[in-house]
């Protein structure tokens, strides 16, 4: 199995506009829980391989395009664990030599490129029963990992870190599919959840988080929020002002951040500060959810 970091760290950032205002952010370090399966998408994927093998499977296949660290995730658990995967990629085949994918396939992945107009038929019975047979019947996982069995594993991430010093009231995270931030509401029930999606119209969420949910059994939540102004022009878009921060986390207080989620996230969470979002003495536990691998497509 993986000899993942069991207590993950919690680093409080000092920023001028926080202090002010009597706001701590105190970030979450799930990038440092393994070199190479980081952050969200080992809670994603712990109990899916499970269910796998336990299943009876001997492959596992699912979704993504061709930066995507769930594939890449996905391509080293299948590694570690023998399990053989596939990899349904969006694009070109010329991006199998892109660093995401030359890991993926190095690590034993089976890349398979499809076009735009089929990658979303990806949750379409008669498209995914084509690919159990052309594949050899293997276990399918959704894009981006997300399903109830990873509002499971979700679940568990901020039971990892020891947060009872800071007298946390919101936890604030990065959006994709909603599934991480599904089990971080289902698991805190007493604290306010935000979401910043990463991507642009990302209202629908809404929705699909609440089926998250009401799939894994926990339906009526109401601690948990979108925010949905912090995409910077929309899903894999960077404005200059995005790439400095990163730079300046990097340079001032020594935390990377990845282009497509965390530095979005954080740079928003800033912008939300300055704006009186969140009132005075908040206390926020931010989660670094990971995804540093991607800063390679820049
Ligand atoms: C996949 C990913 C997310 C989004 O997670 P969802 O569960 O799809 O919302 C956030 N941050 C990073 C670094 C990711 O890789």
């Amino acid at each position: 199995m993986f000899h993942p970091v069991y207590e993950l760290p919690v680093v409080s950032l000092n920023f001028p506009s926080a202090r002010q205002r009597g706001i701590g952010i105190h970030l979450l370090r799930l990038d440092q829980i393994d070199e190479r399966v980081s952050g969200n998408k080992w809670f994603k994927l712990k109990y899916n391989l499970k269910a796998a093998g336990e299943q009876g499977f001997d492959r596992v296949l699912s979704f993504g395009g061709a930066y995507s660290n769930h594939i890449h995730a996905l391509a080293w658990a299948g590694k570690v664990l023998g399990i053989k995967t596939i990899g349904v990629i969006r694009g070109e085949p010329e991006y199998a030599n892109n660093p995401t994918l030359s890991d993926a396939a190095r690590w034993g992945m089976e890349l398979h490129f499809v076009t735009r107009a089929e990658y979303k038929r990806r949750q379409d019975a008669d498209f995914l029963h084509a690919l159990k047979e052309r594949f050899d019947d293997p276990f399918i996982v959704p894009e981006g990992g997300s399903n109830a069995l990873a509002v499971k594993g979700t679940a568990e991430i901020v039971s990892r870190a020891i947060i009872s010093d800071f007298g946390i009231d919101h936890i604030v995270l990065p959006c994709g599919t909603g599934g991480t931030l599904a089990g971080v509401a289902a698991s805190q029930p007493d604290i306010s959840v935000v979401g910043i999606p990463v991507l642009k119209g990302a209202e629908f969420l809404n929705d699909d988080i609440e089926s998250l949910l009401k799939s894994a059994g926990c339906s009526d939540l109401n601690n948990w929020v979108l925010e949905c102004g912090g995409h910077f022009g929309g899903y894999g878009k960077t404005t200059p002002e995005l790439l400095a921060f990163i730079a300046m986390m990097a340079s001032d207080y020594g935390i990377p951040l990845d282009q497509v989620y965390t530095g979005k996230m954080l740079l928003r969470v800033i912008e939300l500060i300055d704006a009186d979002f969140f009132v005075k003495g908040s206390q926020l536990l931010v989660l670094h959810t990971g995804g540093l691998q991607g800063l390679r497509s820049l």
